[in-house]
């Protein structure tokens, strides 16, 4: 079995004994050629990973990972919060499979990884287990909740509709619009927030009508091939992100993988692929298969050369890196809801809206956690502020929820800021009404035949989901297989110009 540090510290020995004999040959004085590999994978998220295993299961091993944290996981990772004695590994990034499987229907691939690196999870109850408040305390209003429950449902039936007769796309806003949902109160606005945002983690103005409902309907609808209506939520102490390095492990060798490497240029052309790392190592490769995120693609944290085709620049500038918060409180006792979720209705929209109880015997009993989530533009204003300004907010906010309670300082306080981390730049993608079938096929087309996309952005139907990584980690690996064992290809197609939007292809 390896770890991480023994990746690196095997990785060191590789680049010690390359520098030695690399600058020998005096390649350029200031960078080290560190090896040639046909591949590099760039990202050692999900999708890097299940590509990696792809081109193992396909007999190509020439492959490298550069990963710029010090774990693989990407998106999957963890903090440990609580005072002495009672700390808790909690999740930063995903913590659902979202869809599982029904009876021996098609199976989540995540939920396949989950039982088989024996995660432990546990159901969770998002509709039949809530208590509802607003800014007076606690207010019965399961109804508005039920009705706002069904609403999302004709919503997801009324787009799926436009798909079979061909209608452009119109924004989610619209779309409610059109099947009579208006809400008006902050009970009825935060219930459809818990509907729509919380998924998306953008407003319904903000999202596709036709695309957020297929991200629905593919993962959950069994009706249209989806998995199964449930949640199982990672409690395991070793990280959600435990699966994907125990898979890893299994086909991945030492000098398959470098951690701690941040990419900072791409240089490609149809011959070949230069990748260079901020310490100025150079690595060469037949080809390379980003994997990093949308937003990092989006905010030029690594430089392309030449500068990406305009096809490619529109079609990454026009999908959204949207970003979903959670943060985290522990407290010494128990005051709050015995549900596993709530609600709170503000009158502002989308101000600390929905609540989870950990403290339950079914997840984490005795930890005093409860944690309350935030999206959109609301994630992005509370990364502006410091830590004590937004615990701060939140106790305002429980307090409101609670006008009975004196409700004491939390013994923790925690919350990760994805949208200004240079590594993600969000949480995941939302697609825009403005984001047409070809933008989507040129995010994920091949440029110059050696510099190939993937990643959770790049899914038709699960973008936003770690089953969406999955999937394009295995579908362009295969293609990318494909096309070294053919001896070179011309990849995965584009489209020049985009002039209209076109019926989509599921
Ligand atoms: C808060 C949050 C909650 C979520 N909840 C869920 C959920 O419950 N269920 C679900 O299905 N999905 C959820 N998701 C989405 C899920 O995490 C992603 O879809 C998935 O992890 C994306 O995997 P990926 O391989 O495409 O990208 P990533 O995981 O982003 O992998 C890309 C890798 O590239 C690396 N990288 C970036 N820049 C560089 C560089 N310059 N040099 C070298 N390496 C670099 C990054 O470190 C990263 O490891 C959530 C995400 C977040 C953030």
């Amino acid at each position: 079995m390896f770890t991480p540090s023994l990746f690196r510290w095997t990785l060191l020995g590789c680049l010690y004994a390359y520098a030695t004999r690399v600058s020998a040959r005096s390649i350029r004085s200031e960078t080290i050629k560190v090896a040639d590999p046909t591949v590099l994978i760039l990202g050692g998220g999900v999708a890097g990973v299940i590509a990696a295993r792809t081109l193992y299961e396909n007999g190509i091993t020439d492959f490298i990972i550069v990963e710029a944290r010090d774990e693989l996981g990407g998106r999957m990772q963890t903090e440990t919060i609580g005072v002495p004695g009672n700390e808790w590994v909690v999740e930063r990034g995903p913590n659902w499979v979202q869809g599982t499987q029904t009876g021996d229907g098609p199976e989540n691939p995540i939920w396949g990884l989950v039982k088989k690196h024996g995660v432990k999870t546990q159901a969770n109850d998002w509709y039949g287990s809530m208590t509802t408040y607003d800014e007076t305390g606690y207010v019965d209003y399961l109804d508005v909740f039920n009705d706002s429950s069904n609403e999302y449902t004709t919503l997801t039936v009324a787009a799926g509709a436009r798909v079979q007769r061909q209608l452009v796309d119109l924004n989610a806003r619209s779309g409610y619009s059109l099947i009579g949902s208006k809400p008006q109160t902050p009970a009825e606005k935060a219930c459809e927030y818990y509907q729509f945002d919380w998924e998306y983690a953008q407003t319904p103005e903000e999202s596709s009508f036709i695309a957020s409902s297929w991200g629905n309907n593919f993962t959950y609808d069994t009706d249209v091939g989806g998995f199964s209506d449930t949640n199982q939520m990672s409690i395991d102490q070793r990280g959600f992100k435990y699966f994907i390095q125990a898979e890893a492990e299994e086909f991945l060798q030492p000098q398959q993988l470098m951690l701690n490497s941040t990419v900072t240029n791409i240089t490609y052309s149809s011959s070949g692929v230069n990748v260079t790392l901020t310490d100025g190592t150079l690595l060469v490769a037949d080809y390379a298969l980003c994997t990093f995120s949308l937003g990092v693609l989006q905010n030029d944290d690594v430089s392309f050369e030449p500068s990406l085709p305009d096809w490619k620049q529109e079609a990454i500038q026009s999908m959204v890196m949207a970003t979903y918060t959670k943060i985290f409180l522990q407290f010494e006792d128990d005051f709050w809801f015995g549900t596993q979720m709530a609600i709170y209705a503000d009158t502002t929209r989308g101000r600390y809206p929905v609540w989870q109880n950990m403290n339950l015997t079914e997840f984490f009993p005795g930890s005093g956690i409860v944690f309350v989530t935030v999206t959109g533009e609301y994630s992005v204003r509370i990364e502006a502020l410091s830590d004590e300004q937004v615990q701060a907010e939140v106790m305002g906010v429980l307090q409101a929820m609670y006008p009975n309670v004196t409700i004491p300082q939390p013994t923790a306080f925690y919350f990760p800021r994805w949208h200004t981390n240079p590594l993600f730049r969000g949480s995941y993608s939302n697609w825009p009404a403005s984001f047409f079938n070809g933008h989507h096929e040129n995010l994920r087309a091949t440029v110059d035949q050696r510099l190939w996309f993937a990643g959770e952005a790049t899914s038709l139907k699960y973008f936003g989901f770690l089953h969406g990584a999955y999937f394009e980690g295995l579908d362009v690996g295969m293609s990318l297989a494909e096309c070294i064992r053919a001896g070179g290809c011309a990849g995965l197609a584009h489209i020049p110009e985009i002039t209209n939007p076109y019926p989509y292809k599921t």
